[in-house]
């Protein structure tokens, strides 16, 4: 426990501590001739086996509160392949909830492929519904209309929004950093990770600060842009200011220049591959046995080799990646990864 973090009710959810390892080779091979940093990977992609990644910290915290209120159903949202409703299905299932997932796709009226996370969701019993990116936007609405209906079918709903980041589940990564320090050597660190709806990136942001660590925190964008970010991570931090009196929370979202945030790495847009960064994806799998997804790991470690590219000592000396797990999301993309397998 992180001694600055108010005590938070938590349920066990993940395997915990993940490992945090070295990696020697993927580097000095990509960038040869180059004065590379070390690398060091976070396995939070092993939290579980299909429960598995970074969504499942947050769930430990989001469904410990979900249980205290009475909850029978969880509700969330997330794209068509979302790791994180596939996870919010899983754990819901575990705890004899039921769950309901908003899920945007460009063709709600078509079934989709049961394939990837969908067939987990579908496996894990959740009842899923299709909405169309234009939908979706207003998808705060879309989630209290269906709270309200299940609750006039006498049921009690938990909502959980996009990504589970709100102030409690970005706390689950302010927590992690406590792992980190027990598990990585003493010094300068820079911590890598892939950002999707802003709540690892906060969370560890905010357990650095706490924790006084010489350490950044650079975060790889997956969609949107720095400016998004910026915003976001800043009205993350602001919210778990409020609700947990933590005044270094808000003192961080005011100094901006504090929140790295990389947009280089988004490439063609969410979900969208370039063959690049599928590369790169392949090369963590045969130089290290590191099994990375398209949609989120493989594009911001993509995002790190491209500015290491650029400047190898921009980023220090000591980069720690933290893999947020996704695995399944490669599963259906194995025609696009064919061409490079050779
Ligand atoms: C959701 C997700 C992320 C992004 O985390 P956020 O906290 O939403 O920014 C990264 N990697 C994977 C595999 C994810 O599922």
């Amino acid at each position: 426990m992180h001694p600055a973090l108010p005590p938070l009710p938590r349920l066990s959810l993940a395997q915990l501590p993940t490992p945090a390892m070295p990696l020697r080779r993927l580097l000095p091979a990509l960038l040869p001739g180059a004065p590379v940093p070390e690398l060091w990977v976070k396995r939070d992609d092993l939290t579980g086996a299909a429960l598995s990644g970074n969504k499942v910290r947050k769930l430990e915290l989001l469904l410990a509160e979900a249980v205290a209120r009475g909850a029978d159903t969880v509700i969330t949202c997330g794209g068509l392949q979302s790791n994180h409703c596939r996870a919010t299905a899983l754990a819901a299932a575990q705890l004899g909830l039921r769950s309901v997932l908003l899920l945007r796709t460009a063709d709600p009226t078509a079934p989709p492929p049961l394939e990837g996370n969908v067939l987990l969701d579908r496996l894990a019993g959740a009842e899923l519904r299709l909405v169309s990116p234009a939908q979706y936007r207003d998808r705060a609405s879309l989630l209290s209309a269906l709270r309200q209906e299940l609750a006039q079918a006498g049921r009690s709903a938990y909502l959980i929004p996009e990504g589970g980041s709100n102030a409690l589940g970005a706390l689950a990564y302010a927590r992690c950093v406590a792992e980190l320090q027990a598990q990585l050597p003493p010094g300068p660190w820079t911590l890598c990770c892939a950002v999707g709806s802003g709540g690892t990136l906060a969370g560890l942001l905010l357990g650095v600060a706490l924790a006084g660590l010489p350490w950044r925190v650079v975060g790889f964008a997956v969609c949107d842009d720095r400016a998004h970010f910026v915003r976001i991570v800043g009205e993350l931090l602001d919210e778990i200011a409020r609700r947990f009196q933590l005044p270094q929370a808000a003192e961080l979202a005011r100094r901006q220049d504090a929140i790295e945030l990389r947009d280089h790495s988004v490439g063609r847009g969410y979900a969208l591959s370039r063959p690049q960064e599928l590369a790169v994806l392949r090369d963590a799998c045969r130089l290290e046995g590191l099994v990375l997804d398209p949609v989120y790991t493989g594009k911001a470690l993509h995002g790190l080799v491209e500015e290491l590219r650029q400047d190898p000592a921009s980023l220090g000396p000591r980069l720690l990646f933290v893999h947020t797990g996704g695995l399944f999301g490669l599963f259906p993309r194995g025609a696009e990864l064919a061409p490079l397998l050779d």
